[in-house]
């Protein structure tokens, strides 16, 4: 269908009407653990810097369109050299840089659900073809099913999320080498919580698996560094791919400020790292809380974790959570998870306020 009535509204993509909103309320809460994002703000001395060099932005001016100071920063950050790195605005302007590059009409995307929708909601905004694997036991990539679609739709992307949001678990290594052994294009792993994990997929483009130039790892400054407002994502691969990115992203995509709020960032390292620990303490203790309430709880390698209220429906869960002022994500229609709530994980305290709360609304004192 083309244009609408003379004076009407003018239809959209007839293929883009299939996006549901995959947004999740931004709500005024006491306690808002729906976005996976740090319950703690960056370190002082990093936005003090900050607001020093910001005094000598030129803002008059263009940013460097290559990035090249805070690639410079990010390959000593990783051991590799910047034509290896790709820089975005957030980590889904570098899935989309990917999609445009790599996908698009009469090419495929391979993706193992229920995992993050935005690879999925991309790739149809780019025009690119779907195929989704079911996850098997545990969220666990099923190897058969696996093996059959990769050979079957011939991917020009294959994207795996590790630790998977929302389910939780990290992709072993050797899940990942036989993924790449048996995907013709892009392995391409969305790390954005990656630094509370085990181990990372760097680790096997370190150790130059077979077919280290087809994989590609996406890391964003939105979770880990606590820089969600700053809007900075990157990717880690072969030289050819960053060309590729560069070839479909906007001139001047990635902003002054934020070149120089992410290059800043990297001399907290062991701050960030301190914060990773932190978070990971409290994840344990927010496990332990789930394991004491009639919940079924999924392990977690992040800042999140998946749980299952047994006792009352999870809709009526998260609007009883809500009633207490604290939001976790409704995740109950998305497919697979039927029934599920995601919480992030917080401070201490506002752990300890969605534990009481939870507690109160699956089982309300008599
Ligand atoms: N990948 C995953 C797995 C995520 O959970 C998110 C944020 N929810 C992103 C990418 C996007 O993050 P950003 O654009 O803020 O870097």
């Amino acid at each position: 269908m083309g244009a609408g009535a003379p004076g009407g509204p003018v239809p959209v993509r007839p293929d883009l009407q299939a996006l549901s909103g995959y947004h999740s309320p931004q709500l005024a809460v006491a306690v808002r653990l729906n976005t996976n994002e740090s319950p703690e703000p960056p370190p002082d001395a990093w936005r003090e810097e900050l607001r020093a060099a910001l005094a000598d932005l030129p803002l008059h001016r263009y940013p460097d369109r290559e990035a090249r100071e805070l690639r410079a920063a990010l390959a000593a950050h990783h051991g590799v050299t910047p034509e290896e790195v790709f820089c975005g605005t957030g980590s889904n302007e570098v899935l989309q840089c990917l999609l445009l590059a790599y996908g698009g009409p009469g090419r495929t995307a391979v993706t193992f659900e229920p995992s993050y929708a935005m690879h999925r909601q991309i790739g149809l905004v780019t025009g690119t073809a779907l195929r989704s694997v079911p996850r098997g036991e545990g969220f666990a990539v099923d190897e058969p099913a696996a093996a059959a679609a990769l050979a079957e739709s011939a991917p020009s992307l294959c994207f795996v999320c590790s630790p998977n949001n929302p389910t939780g678990r990290a992709e072993p290594p050797e899940v990942l080498a036989w993924l790449l052994e048996r995907t013709p294009g892009l392995l391409v792993v969305d790390e954005a919580y990656g630094q509370f994990a085990p181990s990372s997929a760097l680790e096997l483009r370190a150790a130059g698996v077979a077919g280290a130039e087809r994989l590609v790892v996406v890391r964003t400054f939105s979770k880990t560094w606590a820089m969600a407002g700053v809007r900075l994502g990157y990717l880690v691969a072969d030289p050819a791919v960053v060309a590729a990115c560069e070839l479909v992203a906007l001139p001047y995509h990635l902003d002054a400020i934020t070149q120089l709020a992410g290059r800043l960032a990297l001399r907290y390292e062991a701050e960030m790292e301190e914060r990773v620990q932190r978070l990971v303490a409290e994840r344990r203790r927010l496990e332990a809380g789930l394991a004491r309430l009639p919940v079924t709880a999924w392990p977690s390698d992040a800042n999140f974790v998946l749980f299952r209220p047994e006792t009352r429906p999870a809709r009526e869960v998260w609007e009883g959570l809500l009633a207490h002022s604290v939001l976790v994500r409704d995740t109950s229609s998305w497919p697979g998870l039927e029934g599920c709530l995601r919480v992030t994980v917080g401070t201490p305290e506002e752990n300890d306020r969605f534990l009481a709360a939870l507690a109160e609304v699956l089982v309300p004192a008599s």
